[in-house]
């Protein structure tokens, strides 16, 4: 058994890009569990648009991480010794902790992870973790999606992206995404279930919308801001909905104030609703969501793409990815072989 863990640490707060001194690695013993713990050894740590900001001085909607503490992140792994009766050594459990390769927990926020049939731990974890409950939760319960609107999505190749688009097709929507680059486009139409992609490198945003949806969109589930943003604003139809899931255009800017949408007046020309929403306030919600994720997935109804990173040290290297587009599906760092 291993005696050391290596852990990621925050060195200091960053407002900016990502620096070389922004983290610390460091390798420490492993302490013996007290009554109530378990020793995890961690196989996938996802990687999340939000680790920038909860390392950001951003006033935000939890407890940010603070120089000297270790890196916060969901991870699954393999209990391997436990002194919590609700857990039993060999199970794969899943919740939030540190970017770290072992480590010990009291349980707190962690369950017992469901095992799909067929469907890779990556997959069931990148899907089932916080990309799914969030495009579920976003769409369907902030959102209020229903059958016959038109649905456009942001970041719509990313791992939320990516099923928005699948869900609200399952719901009968008329579906366009908005990602970066010709591959990421190809693929809304061809995997993800899309009826239209735009390129927002290549394209002009406001004009394709306006020839994909001439009635107008009537709900806007936004992933990035900024100029896109505001290209969705102009385009909404009366009485529309706006989903704010993210801004990640923003999140390498928090030392200075980022500029408001520029069509923020449509708000009112166009009687919008705008609804912010984070994933974590939905906990009594998630047993019902996972399940329904969980049956699409077996059903073979859901297609979900994973852009694996090999190796704990690689991490903070692997989550800039997110910021420049360089990640192709949900980004995570696998740390240990799924079975020993
Ligand atoms: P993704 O897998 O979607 O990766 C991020 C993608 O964002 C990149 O691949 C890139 O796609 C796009 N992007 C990054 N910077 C820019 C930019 N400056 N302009 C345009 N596009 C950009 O990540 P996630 O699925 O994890 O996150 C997507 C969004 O969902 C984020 O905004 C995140 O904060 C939000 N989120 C919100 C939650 C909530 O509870 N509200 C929970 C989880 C995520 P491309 O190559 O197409 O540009």
């Amino acid at each position: 058994m291993a005696h050391t863990a290596r852990r990621w640490y925050l060195a200091k707060h960053a407002n900016t890009e990502i620096q070389p001194d922004t983290f610390e690695f460091r390798e420490e013993p492993i302490p013996d569990l007290e009554a109530g713990e378990l020793l995890v050894r961690t196989i996938y740590l996802s990687l999340d648009a939000t680790n920038r900001v909860w390392i950001s001085t951003w006033d935000q909607y939890m407890d940010p991480v603070n120089p000297g503490e270790p890196m916060r992140g969901f991870v699954c792994g393999e209990v391997i010794e436990s002194r919590n009766p609700a857990f039993q050594a060999g199970e794969i459990v899943a919740g939030m902790h540190s970017w770290s390769d072992y480590f010990v927990t009291d349980g707190t926020s962690f369950s017992v992870f469901p095992e799909l049939p067929g469907v890779d731990l990556s997959e069931a974890f990148g899907t089932l973790a916080i990309a799914g409950p969030t495009a579920h939760v976003g769409l369907l319960e902030v959102g209020q999606a229903k059958s016959g609107d038109t649905v456009v999505v942001s970041a719509a190749a990313g791992a939320v992206g990516m099923l928005v688009g699948q869900i609200a097709r399952l719901k009968g929507c008329h579906t366009i995404g908005i990602a970066g680059g010709a591959d990421k486009c190809a693929r809304l139409t061809e995997q993800f279930g899309y009826d239209a992609a735009i390129d927002y490198r290549r394209e002009d945003v406001g004009q394709r919308l306006k020839a994909l949806a001439p009635e107008g969109i009537d709900l806007l589930f936004e992933n990035v801001g900024g100029d896109i943003l505001d290209a969705g604003l102009a385009a909404m139809k009366n009485f529309g909905r706006v989903v704010i899931c993210g801004l990640i255009s923003t999140y390498n800017q928090s030392g200075e104030p980022v500029p408001g949408p520029y069509m923020f007046r449509n708000v009112i020309m166009r009687r919008l609703t705008i609804k912010g929403f984070v994933i974590l306030d939905y906990v009594d919600e998630l047993p019902g969501v996972v399940q329904e994720l969980a049956g699409w997935m077996l059903e073979g109804k859901l297609r979900f793409r994973v852009h694996v990173v090999d190796g704990l040290e690689q991490a903070v290297d692997a989550l800039k990815l997110l910021y420049t587009g360089g990640n192709h599906g949900k980004l995570m760092v696998k740390i240990g072989e799924e079975r020993r």
